[in-house]
């Protein structure tokens, strides 16, 4: 049984930041990855808002230099596990996951947050056959097509400028009569000649036979139900923290997000979460990074302290 001085859990900026700086603080970290990494930054179409990149960059981009960073580093990735359960017994962490189990003397949660379904009827049938999380992943397919965005915060707003490059035309369905989104995105999208907002309209139901093909819409001020013919429809209606696997070993907030203090220390001694799992106040790559270095330096400083009283 091998037990590694640090495991950290996910390989989003958070993640590889945390590896980054526990790497040159010698720990010899290894980051645990379910899929590949870059998290949802490797979904997202352009990055405009992380400092020193005065030109913006791809998610794409963004996610390699991180990787390559943590390459030259050494930080050691194990991608495509999932952990599925954190428990500690005696000061150690067992990390059970679909390939065996890992053991740590400490642990750094980072495992961010997945989009939120809205759970109406039509949905789930249709995820990869017209409903899509990912305009990145999936806005090319849409080439000339007329899909429907749902949602009006940043991420709704960006993704639908990016997706206007490629579709027909596109509609924002948004229960409110405002966007949430920032000033300057909700700008853009108003200028848009593509782009049509659909003010106070809630997504009631997706219909179609083995594709998406029409809509229902409900206006929540008039009262009115209507069809509409649609071929895809990408939800951003919020994100849900990926916190189950720690859900019996830390405290978190009725959102389900990780409670931890300035040090990013959780409520379980030798157990840190960063970025997106937590409950932060901000979400963007720049928190994320900022806290995976602090998780790091703390992790250094329990091992190096606390756990050897
Ligand atoms: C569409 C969209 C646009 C965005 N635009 C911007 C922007 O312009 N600027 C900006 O700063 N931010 C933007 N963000 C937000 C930014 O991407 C996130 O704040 C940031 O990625 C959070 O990083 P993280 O490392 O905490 O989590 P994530 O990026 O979510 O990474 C978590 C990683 O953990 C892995 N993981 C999860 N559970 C497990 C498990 N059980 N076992 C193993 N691995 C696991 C996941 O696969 C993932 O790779 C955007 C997000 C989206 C979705």
């Amino acid at each position: 049984m091998k037990i590694r001085d640090l495991i950290i859990i996910g390989a989003g900026p958070a993640g590889m930041s945390a590896g980054i700086y526990a790497a040159r603080s010698a720990l010899s970290p290894l980051i645990i990855e379910s899929q590949m990494p870059g998290g949802q930054v490797a979904l997202t179409d352009f990055i405009e808002n992380y400092p020193a990149f005065p030109n913006g960059m791809s998610g794409q981009e963004l996610t390699k230099l991180m990787e390559e960073q943590c390459n030259n580093f050494n930080v050691e990735f194990m991608n495509f596990i999932q952990v599925d359960f954190v428990e500690k017994e005696n000061k150690i962490f067992k990390l059970k996951t679909n390939q065996g189990d890992f053991f740590a003397k400490t642990v750094i949660v980072a495992t961010g947050a997945s989009p939120a379904e809205l759970g109406i009827p039509g949905e789930r049938e249709f995820k990869g056959r017209g409903v899509s999380y990912c305009a990145t992943c999936d806005g090319p397919l849409f080439k000339d097509k007329d899909i429907l965005v749902v949602g009006g915060g940043d991420s709704a707003v960006q993704e639908a400028i990016y997706l206007s490059k490629f579709v027909s035309s596109l509609k924002i369905v948004h229960r409110r009569d405002k966007l949430r989104a920032r000033k300057m995105l909700q700008e853009k999208a108003i200028k848009n000649p593509k782009i049509d907002i659909l003010w106070n309209s809630n997504l009631l139901e997706i219909k179609g036979k083995d594709l998406v093909e029409r809509v229902v819409i409900f206006n929540n001020k008039t009262n009115q139900k209507r069809e509409i013919r649609i071929d895809g429809v990408f939800m951003y209606v919020g994100f849900k923290p990926s916190s189950s696997l720690v859900r019996n070993l830390v405290e978190m907030d009725k959102l389900g997000r990780i409670i931890t203090d300035h040090k990013m220390r959780t409520s379980t001694t030798g157990l840190f979460a960063a970025g997106d799992v937590r409950n932060t106040p901000l979400r963007q790559v720049v928190t994320a990074v900022s806290d995976g270095a602090i998780a790091a330096i703390s992790a250094e400083e329990y091992l190096e302290y606390e756990l050897k009283q």
